[in-house]
């Protein structure tokens, strides 16, 4: 039987391990809520991104998506999905539709920060995206946007008196 610590512990785990911090998290939300709450504070924002990581459906997602990204960076997966992972090709697509799985949390405004947040690539979106640096991050792009986009969502519901 998998322990709910354990997996939780995995997920964070990996994340650091590809450099992404609880400041990256924070920026991210900052950036998609400036226009809207303006005197957000860094601990609003922290309360709210840890509530998102609590859940075990986004703890799974990071956990799968990072392995993926890691199989392909190393070349452990077959042909052609190697080259699809690799060069985070357009038409593969199964990225966003994991990010999905996060987004789907807090409902529909979720949608709208994801797809901005994933135009724009502000914070560390854009060094993620970098396919210079021989890392392959195609899974973890999508997964950050995502988290960053479900916990603005969170945080707006919570605003509006909405919490769950
Ligand atoms: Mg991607």
């Amino acid at each position: 039987m998998v322990k709910e610590k354990d997996v939780k512990e995995k997920a964070l785990e990996l994340l650091s391990e590809r450099g992404v911090t609880m400041d990256h998290l924070v920026e991210l939300v900052q950036f998609l809520q400036q226009d809207y709450f303006p005197q957000l504070s860094v601990e609003d924002c922290i309360y709210n991104i840890d509530k998102v990581l609590n859940k075990r459906e986004v703890q799974n997602t990071i956990i799968t998506g990072i392995h993926l990204d890691l199989l392909a960076e190393n070349n452990h997966l077959d042909e052609p999905l190697l080259s699809m992972v690799k060069r985070d090709e357009g038409l593969y697509g199964v990225d966003e539709t994991m990010a999905l799985s996060i987004i789907n949390i807090y409902g529909s405004i979720g949608f709208t920060n994801y797809g901005y947040i994933d135009k724009v690539k502000p914070g560390i979106l854009e060094r993620l995206n970098d396919k210079s640096t021989g890392k392959v991050n195609t899974f973890l792009d999508d997964i950050v946007g995502a988290i960053a986009a479900a916990a603005s969502s969170r945080l707006a519901h919570s605003k509006w008196g909405n919490q769950d």
